[in-house]
């Protein structure tokens, strides 16, 4: 599953012990390990063996450039969704031919320097943006290559935050615009060339059906609109994939793939994917301090030195993260507790009503695990906190990948004015 285990009473990622990190590197700190960053991504790419899908892993995810370069250098592309994340491609030096940008908003600013870098596809979310894209490349003379993002209207049953194809989310056009694109505009507009669908139809989704009901949907589209004169080569199925995080059982990724494979079989069609939660999801930690233990006539609190604005998934979708104490404690007896941060919101927990050994205490080190995603990349710096150390893993050594914020680096760009 990964590479977080516990030898001899104490957590290590890989052969580090993470005791080790936090002496030198201090806390909060995310810690990734590259192995299992690599197997995930090795999983997905043997179960789709047979037909070479394009991996784009999703930035957003998890952003940060060493974890991008390791990533590229085994073979991925990347999923943007933002001119940031775009100069962070560039960075990592990844093929422009496997870039996909998405996005409801993207400005012609975006757009200008996705055409101009040459990225593979814009998956594009309205009628207004794809006319927008073809001004920008006439601009430019250029003919850019694009997708349809298409909301095939399936129920992913995930989260509400993380469900996108519904027709109630602003994501994607439906099926009968998409139609009506084909009809109205394939042709007339000049400097684009329609030949992709894409779909993503939510995160964290652990049962299979909702991805063969919408890759069927989409198929069918496809079949009917290339019978009709278009040239669709390429279906893009985004990301989504669940992992656990508590007591889930999402499918495997070779359950998903034999049940995506013969949808697609015969079709002729270039499959592209955009995992960014299973690739990144169980590949990282949050190590984070205990500063206080606090007890009031109704509950313990652990305050802790990490807080919402360094992992927002539990006070923003109520996310469960496993807890663990790094070293385990002699105390057998077990006590509830709510495991907060610093911020000044009482929704900043990481965790509530957990049972914790009852003999934790200050400067206890707790790890919260399957932070790897939508982890350090969701993070701020609400109420001027200094964001989280990024560190990566590799066998018996470690690296720091991001350093801890310094209070300059919050004000760095503020501009003091006399008024
Ligand atoms: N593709 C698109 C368009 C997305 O919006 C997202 C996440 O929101 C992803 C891919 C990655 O999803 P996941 O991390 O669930 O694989």
């Amino acid at each position: 599953m990964h590479d977080f285990k516990f030898k001899k009473k104490r957590l290590f990622a890989e052969d580090v012990d993470l005791a080790q990190i936090v002496n030198n590197v201090g806390t909060p700190a995310f810690v990734y390990s590259r192995k299992t960053l690599l197997d995930r991504f090795n999983e997905i790419k043997n179960a789709f063996k047979k037909i070479d899908p394009l991996i784009c892993y999703s930035m957003k995810a998890n952003s940060n450039l060493s974890i991008c370069k390791l990533l590229v250098k085994e073979g991925a592309g990347l999923d943007i969704v933002s001119g940031g994340e775009l100069y962070r491609a560039k960075k990592v030096k990844v093929a422009a031919k496997k870039i996909v940008f998405a996005s409801v908003g993207k400005t012609d600013e975006e757009i200008t320097e996705a055409i101009k870098s040459n990225i593979l596809f814009f998956n594009v979310e309205s009628i207004s943006e794809l006319k927008r894209i073809n001004v920008i490349a006439k601009d430019l003379k250029k003919k850019q290559k694009v997708a349809i993002r298409v909301n095939p209207d399936v129920d992913a049953k995930t989260h509400h935050y993380i469900t996108t194809a519904k027709k109630q989310n602003k994501f994607g056009v439906d099926i009968k615009t998409t139609n009506s694109i084909f009809l109205t505009y394939a042709k007339k507009l000049k400097n684009i060339d329609i030949c992709c669908i894409h779909i993503h139809i939510g995160s964290q989704i652990t049962t299979i059906s909702p991805f063969v009901q919408a890759v069927k949907k989409t198929v069918a589209l496809i079949d009917g609109l290339n019978s009709k004169g278009a040239c669709i080569t390429h279906l893009n199925i985004g990301g989504g994939l669940g992992i656990i995080y508590k007591d889930e059982k999402p499918q495997t990724v070779e359950q998903y793939a034999k049940a995506i494979m013969p949808i697609i079989k015969n079709k002729g069609l270039k499959l592209i994917m955009e995992p960014g939660r299973f690739i990144a999801g169980n590949s990282g930690v949050l190590l984070t301090k205990i500063i206080h233990v606090k007890e009031t006539s109704v509950k313990r609190f652990y305050i802790i030195d990490a807080a919402m604005n360094d992992l927002l998934r539990p006070a923003f979708y109520e996310a469960y993260h496993e807890i663990v104490a790094t070293k385990k404690t002699k105390g057998k007896k077990k006590k509830s507790a709510d495991i907060v941060g610093a911020v000044c919101e009482s929704g900043d927990f990481l965790a509530k009503g957990r049972q914790l050994p009852d003999d934790l205490k200050q400067n206890d080190i707790l790890a919260v695990m399957s932070a790897g995603a939508y982890g350090f990349s969701m993070s701020s710096n609400y109420n001027s906190r200094k964001r989280a150390a990024e560190v990566l893993v590799s066998g018996k050594k470690y690296q720091l990948i991001r350093r801890r914020e310094s209070y300059s680096d919050l004000i760095r760009n503020e501009i003091v004015v006399n008024i």
